[in-house]
């Protein structure tokens, strides 16, 4: 009798009650579209409650969506200056949020996103060189998995393992847009 498979790996374990993170306290308000007392990110649309504003405010995130962002992600930065591992991690992150909240006017930071992305999703097979910056003005219109969404599974999986998945998702989601834009 095999043990019990119906735990996946990595899921709750050596996470007890007290292991919940600040963070995944401040995501209990995602919101409901609809609701007036929601902002909707213009970058990864995201539906929010309005939260403290960031103490960084990132060009093309709605306020909340910044704030989420700094606030899941913050664990790892105290820890990027000690273990690479955790940097790396933590680069991807900044590299999927930038590719999800471009602006017009700063191409360079979401080609540089989108590299850093495909160098570590698609281990160095970018597509063709400046394929990333072809479209920039018109990014995918809709986004399978947000920070919100990487919020929302921090109590049960691992932020690392959230990181990878989302940033895979975002590399996608623009592949996907590039090719049919063609
Ligand atoms: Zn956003």
């Amino acid at each position: 009798m095999p043990a019990d498979s119906s735990i996946a790996p990595g899921s709750a374990a050596g996470r007890g009650p007290a292991g919940r993170t600040a963070a995944a306290h401040e995501t209990a308000g995602r919101a409901a579209a609809g609701d007036p007392a929601t902002v909707t990110c213009p970058g990864c649309g995201s539906v929010l409650v309005p939260a403290a504003p960031p103490e960084r405010p990132h060009p093309g995130a709605a306020p909340a969506c910044a704030r989420l962002f700094e606030v899941t992600v913050r664990g790892l930065r105290d820890e990027a200056d000690a273990d690479p591992g955790t940097a790396a991690v933590a680069q991807l992150a900044d590299d999927a949020y930038d590719a999800q909240h471009p602006v017009a006017d700063d191409p360079t930071r979401l080609r540089d996103a989108l590299d850093g992305l495909a160098r570590r999703i698609a281990g160095g097979a970018a597509a063709e060189p400046g394929a990333a910056v072809g479209n920039a003005d018109a990014p995918p219109g809709s986004w399978r998995t947000t920070i919100a969404d990487v919020a929302a599974d921090l109590d049960v999986i691992d932020l690392p393992v959230l990181v990878e998945s989302w940033a895979r998702t975002v590399h996608q989601d623009w592949t996907a847009q590039r090719t049919s834009a063609r």
